[in-house]
């Protein structure tokens, strides 16, 4: 039985009385529309708790001005069948003005991870992100939460967070989910014209041959970050936002490839639809 909770209060009382019972909540944040690689983390988490919540929220306030937030794919009824279907047991889905009341005025920032890639290009995006994620926690009290790598810097952000300010909270970063041809499962895929979407397969590839200039001892960033910029814009719909290689713990650049702890991420726009993508090298 998947029980939907839409208030925060009710979701925080039964969380409680979980917890009381002795059982391990086990959290899974999204923003809903969710695809086989939101389905991937729902069966990771499973391995690591008794009760599984997951949050369906589009989160206004990590959405800049001119972003696709009203655009976004809202999908609940099928989004709660594939819940179902995966046996969650809860799923929170919080109004957004009950959530965020008219009069809110306290945000959660992280001044580090957060620096740099979405962080500049998508000014306050993580400050609404560690905001949101914190009263998840609040109102969820998991044991454990489980985040996709294919948002590395989000990832690390919420480390980072979890870790400063003393969450009592295990963070699992599960690996990116992609579609035969490559690219990485998003909710945003969907807007993408067929056009658009073949071209996407650039990202993949591009950031593969990163991995094989690196394999082949190519270790200077600043040269590989040129050939993958180039492959990405040779493609005629796409624009390069960012490609830059960085340490995935502190998401600052790094001038040589270290082979093992070194990441190539990158930022895409196909018109409107804005993707993100990265690669271990
Ligand atoms: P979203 O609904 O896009 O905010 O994503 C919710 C969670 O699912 C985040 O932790 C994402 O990193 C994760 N996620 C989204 N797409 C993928 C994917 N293709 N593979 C693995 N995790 C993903």
């Amino acid at each position: 039985m998947t029980q939907i909770i839409s208030n925060a209060s009710e979701m925080q009382q039964t969380a409680i009385e979980l917890r009381a019972a002795g059982k391990r909540i086990g959290l899974v944040p999204t923003m809903g529309a969710l695809h086989e690689g939101h389905l991937s983390l729902i069966r990771q988490i499973r391995e690591h708790s008794d009760v599984i919540i997951l949050s369906i929220f589009v989160n206004p306030i990590q959405f800049g001005p001119g972003e696709d937030f009203s655009q976004y794919p809202r999908t609940f009824d099928e989004d709660v069948e594939k819940c179902k279907a995966e046996g969650v047991d809860i799923i929170f889905a919080p109004e957004p003005s009950s959530f965020y009341p008219s009069d809110f005025s306290t945000y959660v920032t992280e001044e580090f991870a957060s620096e740099g890639l979405c962080g500049t290009s998508r000014p306050g995006h993580f400050r609404g992100v560690t905001t949101v994620v914190a009263k998840l926690f609040n109102t969820c009290c998991p044991a454990v939460a489980i985040f996709g790598k294919k948002d590395a810097q989000q990832l690390a952000v919420i480390r980072r967070m979890v870790r400063d300010l003393n969450f009592p909270i295990k963070i699992i970063g599960a690996p990116i989910v992609r579609e035969e041809d490559g690219l990485a499962m998003s909710s945003r895929n969907r807007y993408l014209s067929a056009k658009q979407r073949s071209d996407a397969t650039a990202i993949i590839k591009a950031l593969k041959r990163a991995r094989t200039m690196t394999q082949q001892g190519i270790l200077n960033t600043d040269r590989i970050i040129s050939e993958v910029t180039h492959m990405i814009n040779d493609t005629l719909n796409a624009r390069v936002i960012y490609v830059v290689i960085v340490s995935p713990d502190t998401m600052k650049p790094l001038k040589e490839v270290i082979p093992g702890k070194s990441l190539i991420a990158t930022a895409v726009s196909f018109d409107r639809v804005r993707l993100i993508d990265n690669y271990d090298l």
